[in-house]
């Protein structure tokens, strides 16, 4: 079974970092900013064999058009910030607005990119689907990285939970440098894309 992960979230917070962490087990010291590009790691979740293929997005926050295709093109979303950077907290909830709006309306037009899928009950009645169904069943993990640099927090661990519970989020500190919580955001995601 194949799942597409889309990581969001400002330059510089550790998208890559978590992604090359996650996918090939290392940590990238070097910071290059414009680097996008699409990894694959086969795994096996809930004993269960499965083929993730995670977008890392990059920069250009300006070009919208650019930034919703990727958007149509996940299923699930993690959504980073970094602990260190309260600016880079504060952008988390309009990304997560923005996910669920081009989702809603992915799901009110005729176009299923994931038709091989089960469908959702939801999307019988594409009109009502409002913003809070939407929410319930796209599935999003904010993920606060940088733990290891605690010395540095702007941020703190009640106040990322706190944003994510409010908007119906998973929620995770991680380190993509110690490796910390790394897996937990994307098994989190399979785990809510299966039921979708
Ligand atoms: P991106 O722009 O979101 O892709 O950010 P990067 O993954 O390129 O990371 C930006 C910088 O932060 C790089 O120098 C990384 O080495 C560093 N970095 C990323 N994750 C962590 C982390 O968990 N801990 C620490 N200490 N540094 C990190
Ligand atoms: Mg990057």
């Amino acid at each position: 079974m194949l799942f597409k992960i889309t990581v969001l979230g400002d330059g510089g917070v550790g998208k890559t970092a978590l992604t090359v962490q996650f996918t090939m087990s290392s940590f990238v010291e070097t910071y290059d900013p414009t680097i996008e590009d699409c990894y694959r790691k086969q795994w096996v979740v809930d004993d269960q064999p499965c083929l993730l293929e995670v977008l890392d997005t990059a920069g250009q926050e300006e070009y919208t058009a650019l930034r919703d295709q990727w958007i149509r093109d996940g299923e699930g979303f993690l959504i980073v910030y970094s602990i260190t950077s309260r600016p880079t907290f504060e952008r988390v909830e309009r990304i997560v607005e923005r996910v669920l709006r081009v989702k809603e309306d992915e799901s009110q037009s005729s176009y299923h990119p994931y038709s091989h899928q089960p469908q959702s009950p939801y999307s019988q009645q594409p009109q009502s689907a409002s913003a809070s169904q939407q929410r319930r069943r796209t599935p999003i993990v904010i993920v606060g990285n940088k733990k290891d640099q605690y010395h540095s927090r702007e941020v703190s661990t009640d106040e990322g939970s706190s944003l994510a519970r409010s908007l119906g989020c998973d929620f995770y500190e991680a380190s993509a440098k110690t490796n910390t919580n790394v897996e937990s955001g994307f098994k989190s995601l399979v785990r809510q894309i299966k039921v979708n």
